[in-house]
């Protein structure tokens, strides 16, 4: 059982984290500009992987990572793989396992797996609610995402819902509708709203909403929902505590300079240190 994986991400301070970027995905977002939403990167089987995480937390914290979070492109499509990495950081004693996902796969057996293996957070996109907006921009329905929702709170998993937020598509009523559907499971779900970026994207789907407009959504949700909050450009990044190092697959590290080149020109200061994944394999 193998898959790929174009690179990890580290989050060196202030927590000591990794995102595991598991490629291929079964959406295909308008505005996806994820590398991972191909196949692409270097195979690994769930131990070769876990080497590399090992290795890779030695050199870059000095110590094992403590919050392993799996994404993607989409991590539940090979639930196979997905349930032996969770399996397996478990064994290593990770305080805290997570994963974020588009949901479509996330039905009742997969739910109750995750939860008998306490997987600690899960983060879910819910890209519209309106069927008719969803499949026109992911190119699937969102039923089993909207079912998702209600079997992840029934069986009290630790989750939250985000959105990002776009101009034209995924605008105020889409965001006043998904508030409300929580809202009808429960007030106290978290939603979080994120802010459009198109910078890395060839075609133009639709542009990055102000600081205002994002204001504005988040009033929208507030109405409806205890715990709602909104990212921009600034909030993320300005002021950042956050150090990120990232583990690059050598095989793409020339599609890598050209994110790191779109990255800058949107964050001035964007400089991403990384090490590639045979430097990181080659250590003794
Ligand atoms: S679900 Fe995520 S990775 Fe997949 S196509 Fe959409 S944005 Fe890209």
């Amino acid at each position: 059982m193998y898959r790929k994986v174009p690179f990890l991400t580290f989050v060196v301070s202030p927590t000591k984290k990794v995102k595991i970027n598991l490629a291929g995905c079964n959406f295909n977002c308008k505005g996806c500009f994820a590398i991972a939403k191909k196949e692409m990167g270097r195979s690994f089987s769930v131990e070769e992987l876990l080497n590399l995480l090992i290795k890779s937390s030695k050199v870059i914290l000095g110590e094992m990572v403590n919050d392993v979070q799996m994404t993607g492109g989409e991590p539940t499509t090979n639930a196979d793989y997905l349930i032996s990495l969770i399996q397996k950081l478990s064994d290593l004693h990770i305080n805290k396992i997570g994963m974020s996902t588009n949901g479509y796969l996330l039905d009742r057996n997969l739910i109750k797996e995750l939860k008998s293996l306490n997987i600690n957070y899960i983060k879910l996109d819910l890209k519209a609610y309106t069927d008719k907006i969803h499949k026109h921009y992911t190119g699937k329905s969102n039923a089993t995402i909207l079912r998702a929702v209600k079997l992840l709170h029934h069986y009290n998993l630790n989750f939250y819902v985000r959105t990002i937020f776009m101009p034209d598509i995924m605008d105020f009523e889409e965001i006043k509708k998904i508030a409300k559907f929580l809202s009808q499971i429960s007030k106290n779900i978290t939603y979080k709203i994120y802010q459009f970026a198109p910078e890395q994207l060839d075609k133009k789907v639709s542009r990055t909403p102000t600081h205002q407009e994002m204001r504005k959504a988040y009033s929208v949700a507030k109405r409806y929902l205890d715990n709602v909050e909104f990212y921009t450009t600034e909030t993320a990044y300005k002021p950042d505590p956050y150090k990120h190092i990232e583990v690059r697959a050598d095989e793409l590290l020339d599609r890598f300079k050209e994110i790191d080149k779109i990255s800058k020109s949107v964050i001035p200061d964007w400089n991403m240190e990384y090490f590639t994944m045979n430097q990181i394999l080659n250590l003794p």
